[in-house]
């Protein structure tokens, strides 16, 4: 298995497609360092977000959350370019754009599929994050956790 795979980047604008509409908001990375092998699909694992109060460069003092995160093609740009979109599982106060995001992907969820309706593509997020919780209380991946956080490099 080639997880965990890490993943890091500044958060830039997304493509405005309202995902804080829905009440699911994404924070979107450049795909620059994401390995070829992550196909388009839906993935789960932690993000580690620079916390003010540990205040410091060090990954060490990121405060980490679940996350589940959308990787795919964005046919705008006729396919030469792919997206990251991260939906981080907590409730912020406030946006957080240009804050540098590390991501320790844990495992694949399912392909990316269309929906007939707004409801059902947030029905299936949903889904996504139960997956995604569930799966990352259990013992052995929280010391995947605690052993890989700890070493990610600047
Ligand atoms: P955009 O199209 O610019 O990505 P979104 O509607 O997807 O806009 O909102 C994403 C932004 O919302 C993120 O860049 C971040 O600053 C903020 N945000 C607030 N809460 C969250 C969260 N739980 N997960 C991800 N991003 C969040
Ligand atoms: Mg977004």
């Amino acid at each position: 298995s080639p997880y965990p795979v890490r993943l890091s980047g500044k958060i830039i604008s997304g493509f405005g497609r309202g995902s804080k509409e829905l009440g699911i908001p994404t924070a979107n990375i450049p795909t620059e360092e994401l390995p070829e092998f992550i196909e388009s699909g839906i993935y789960y694992g932690w993000a580690g977000l620079q916390s003010s109060e540990c205040g410091s460069s060090s990954d060490k003092g990121d405060a980490v959350f679940p996350m589940v995160m959308s990787v795919g093609w964005n046919p705008f740009y006729k396919n030469t370019v792919r997206s990251v979109e991260v939906h981080i599982i907590h409730k912020f106060p406030q946006d957080f754009y240009g804050a540098h995001l590390n991501l320790l992907i844990m495992g694949y969820i399912r392909p990316e599929f269309d929906y007939i309706s707004k409801e059902a593509l947030i029905e299936d997020i949903n889904k996504d994050i139960d997956i995604a919780i569930k799966s990352l209380e259990r013992p052995p991946y929280a010391a995947v956790w605690r052993r890989c956080f700890y070493k990610i490099e600047s």
